[in-house]
């Protein structure tokens, strides 16, 4: 995680929020490389589920909602974590956590001397269990006391409780409020999904681990609506739905970069379902820190619509034509993280190997996701029509993909640097390209393609490029391009 943490920070994908002032805790700025690559992770989530799919459409509801949604939603009374203050020091722990730290005793055994003891080990001199706050070790902890996890705000110029609201804790219910809104100006019939790309927040007690549990965070929700009344492939169709979720989200991690081995899915048990869900599985990934949700995949029943319906007076059902009675769509959520998937991204790219007794620290992004597609570098500085004819290069990629020109190092020094970021492919532009008329060389108007995995060469005529990207960065393999240009 270090490694990560330093790589996105020196070349320019992640900083620490307000960081000249000290930082802000669990707070994080995308970069300019890392908002190309969150942007690449947003528009190919968008452009799979929601463009290419007859039965999905979009939204965009806004951060701050009717205050009565959260009530509606459950959020108000259960979105809570149990706390603990320390009467000392005003310290706050999550009461099941507090234990899972290295914790601070004065022991009586000896003089008063002070040790850090392991977490959930007792003092080996006294034999004592923590019973004081973990981090003075002398203040006693208040009984746990519910503590809310939404930020709350105020409308308008007045500070009191008729203007206070939320920001959203989840998109998700921006889209069951808009069900109706969307179900009659889009004429949709079940089974079809609504998707949604947003800013939640959630004032978490112990966020952390860089950008994985953060206050402030996106995420990717759809709500798939169906008839619980249907049957397909002999299952009730929101179990046959959820099944169908849970395949396409694993595969679309995979497409895009994700080894099979760093996913599992884990089924949560009947103890840890939220009380509205039949079913929930998450898309566990292998992060640094070890096995930990990606994404979570729920049945929410017909919990929320009915929610709303009641707290609103305004019915949310579907008109069954075949069966020609109203029913309550059942729904299936979809739910990941834009930070989360990033870092995961991150985190399967990266590798470091040895080349020719080097280290080189290689990203190796799936091209769509890469931040950068082309780096166009010229071989000698000095010339002017080398420099100018890079650039033209740079012009004529850049009306269709993130290009970029370095002349700023040698030219090991440029590939590290495009390896380093991910770059799947770099031009360069030599003498050949433009040629020599002191020496008598004519130009051959080529230009040479190093592809990053292989670190193999081939030579292209410059009015080939623009064909020869969009068919690699569009999945073309580079051996067929190989083949093509010997
Ligand atoms: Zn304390
Ligand atoms: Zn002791």
């Amino acid at each position: 995680m270090d490694t990560l943490v330093s790589l996105s920070k020196r070349r320019g994908f992640i900083f620490q929020s307000s960081e000249i002032y000290g930082g802000t805790g669990s707070c994080w700025d995308y970069g300019p490389l890392g908002v190309e690559l969150k942007q690449n992770i947003k528009r190919l989530w968008w452009r799979d589920y929601i463009q290419r799919r007859p039965d999905m459409v979009g939204l965009d509801a806004s951060i701050l909602m009717h205050p009565t949604v959260w009530k509606a939603s459950g959020h108000v009374d259960n979105f809570t974590d149990p706390m603990v203050d320390c009467l000392e020091c005003r310290r706050r722990f999550r009461a099941d956590k507090v234990d899972e730290t290295p914790w601070v005793h004065y022991c009586a055994a000896t003089k008063g001397n002070k040790f850090t003891i392991p977490s959930g080990e007792p003092c080996s001199h006294c034999g004592e269990r923590r019973t004081l706050c973990p981090e003075c070790g002398k203040g006693s902890l208040t009984p746990p006391r519910q503590f809310n996890l939404m930020f709350k705000t105020f409308m308008g110029p007045v500070e009191e409780d008729a203007s206070q609201t939320y920001l959203r804790p989840e998109t998700a219910q921006g889209i069951f409020v808009n069900f109706d809104n969307v179900a009659q100006s889009m004429r949709r019939k079940l089974p079809f999904g609504i998707g949604q790309i947003g800013k939640a927040f959630r004032n978490e007690i112990t966020p952390g681990n860089f950008i994985f549990r953060t206050r402030e965070f996106e995420q990717m929700e759809i709500e798939y609506f169906v008839n619980p009344r249907d049957t397909v492939e002999g299952k009730p169709a929101d179990e046959y739905w959820h099944e169908r979720w849970i395949a396409d989200s694993l595969a679309w991690f995979q497409r895009y970069g994700l080894r099979a081995e760093n996913l599992r899915l884990r089924e949560h048990e009947k103890d840890e379902l939220a009380h509205y869900a039949k079913r929930t599985a998450d898309i566990e990934y292998r992060f640094p820190i070890g096995w930990s949700e990606l994404m979570g995949i729920a049945n929410r029943t017909d919990f929320d619509l009915k929610q709303h319906a009641q707290f609103s007076g305004k019915a949310l059902s579907y008109f069954d034509e075949e069966r020609k009675e109203h029913v309550v769509p059942y729904v299936i959520e979809p739910s990941a993280g834009v930070d989360r998937a990033l870092l995961a991204f991150l985190a399967d790219a990266y590798q470091e190997e040895e080349v020719r007794g080097e280290k080189r620290v290689v990203l190796r992004f799936h091209p769509e996701l890469a931040p950068v597609k082309v780096a166009i570098l010229p071989l000698l500085k000095k010339r002017d029509d080398v420099v100018r004819t890079a650039h033209a290069i740079r012009d004529t990629l850049a009306k269709h993909w993130t290009v970029v020109y370095d002349d700023t190092a040698a030219i090991g020094r440029l590939y590290r640097r495009q390896d380093e970021v991910g770059t799947p492919y770099c031009v360069t532009v030599d003498v050949q390209t433009v040629g020599d008329t002191d020496k008598g060389e004519s130009a051959d108007g080529k230009v040479t393609i190093r592809d990053r995995d292989s670190m193999e060469q081939v030579r292209v005529p410059i009015d080939a490029l623009p064909a020869v990207f969009l068919d690699l960065l569009s999945g073309g393999s580079w051996a067929a391009v190989a083949s093509r240009f010997p």
